[in-house]
């Protein structure tokens, strides 16, 4: 397939795009760059380009006619979204309006979302979560990715439009060839952030927030390997080609960690001696995420193959090293 993906030259991007040329489809990333990297783009050609500048994005798209459209591009903090949310409202729905114009003025039929963990808000349960649960977000990235699927919601209704909105978890790890990984310039993430205290890169890491209704008071989350994650993005296209059904699915592994297992893991898999501060909440973030993924799996067939927290930061570990020697 002629596949057209928006931000294949970020995190979650980039490694869908390896796996999509792996699997031999042709691939356009349109990216601005703004958070990815051209060396990240393994498979296919990259323009650089803005989800903001209209004619670029039609005459791009125009000029390529894919089968399929993955949309990762997006803004992605929560904590900076609670801070500026006009960028958020404008980067993820604005934008993301832009790209379904061009989608639909081509009749491009399948359509592939990424979704948030953080449309749920703040679930009651600490159990895991499905997709039927309601949509409250609590923070504006979290209103941003529950909008669209609404907006997603609405053209599926009106026309032959068909799309998979995947709702992700808390992504993390890095390829397991070393090849690509996370590269913001900041790091905002968690393992992240920590790997990077273990390299003396920060000199500590705070937790935030130690009064949460959770077992030891720290938030829970259900971390996925992104090469997992990358794997249910190909799986949902099948899906969504062979039956031409839309919908939501869930992506994560149905069991979550807290802030403070994750330190531990961290200190293990890396050797070093993790400083830690307790801090303050971070405002916008819930107690406890952690996904029920058995429609994906039942629908898809999606089996994960790296539901190990530890081996998730081995492979980030790995990546940060080589990052830093860069
Ligand atoms: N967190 C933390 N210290 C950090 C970064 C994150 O305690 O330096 C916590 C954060 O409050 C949340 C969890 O780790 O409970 C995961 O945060 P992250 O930013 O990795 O992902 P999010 O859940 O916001 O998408």
């Amino acid at each position: 397939m002629k596949i057209f993906v928006t931000g294949g030259a970020g995190y979650i991007g980039s490694h869908v795009v390896a796996l999509l040329g792996r699997q031999g489809h042709n691939v356009l990333v349109y990216d601005n760059l703004s958070t990815g990297h051209e060396w990240a783009v393994l498979s296919g050609k990259l323009v650089r380009g803005d989800l903001g500048d209209k004619k670029l994005l039609a005459d791009t798209m125009r000029e390529y006619m894919p089968d399929a459209v993955m949309h990762f591009a997006a803004s992605i903090q929560v904590e900076e979204s609670v801070r500026e949310p006009l960028m958020y409202y404008r980067n993820n729905v604005i934008n993301t309006i832009n790209l379904l114009e061009a989608v639909t003025n081509l009749d491009i039929r399948y359509f592939i979302y990424s979704s948030s963990a953080a449309t749920y808000g703040a679930p009651d349960a600490a159990g895991p979560i499905g997709e039927d649960a309601p949509l409250e977000p609590i923070n504006p990235y979290g209103a941003t990715k529950a909008m669209i699927e609404k907006v997603l919601e609405g053209l599926g209704a009106a026309r032959d439009f068909r799309y998979i909105a995947l709702r992700y978890f808390n992504v993390a790890g890095a390829d397991p060839q070393g090849l690509i990984g996370q590269a913001y310039r900041e790091a905002t993430h968690l393992i992240t952030r920590a790997l990077k205290v273990a390299l003396g890169e920060y000199e500590m890491l705070s937790v935030f927030g130690t009064d949460y209704p959770t077992p030891d008071g720290t938030c829970i989350r259900d971390y996925i390997h992104v090469e997992d994650l990358a794997g249910a993005h190909l799986l949902a296209l099948m899906y969504l080609r062979q039956t031409g059904d839309s919908g939501v699915m869930n992506c994560g592994y149905g069991h979550g960690y807290s802030v403070l297992d994750v330190v531990k893991a961290v200190k293990k898999v890396t050797g070093a001696d993790i400083a830690v501060r307790m801090t303050d909440r971070r405002a916008g973030d819930p107690p406890s995420l952690v996904a029920d993924s058995s429609r994906l799996k039942r629908l898809t067939g999606w089996l994960p193959l790296y539901d190990d927290l530890e081996f998730i930061i081995e492979t980030a570990w790995k990546w940060e090293q080589k990052m830093a020697k860069r």
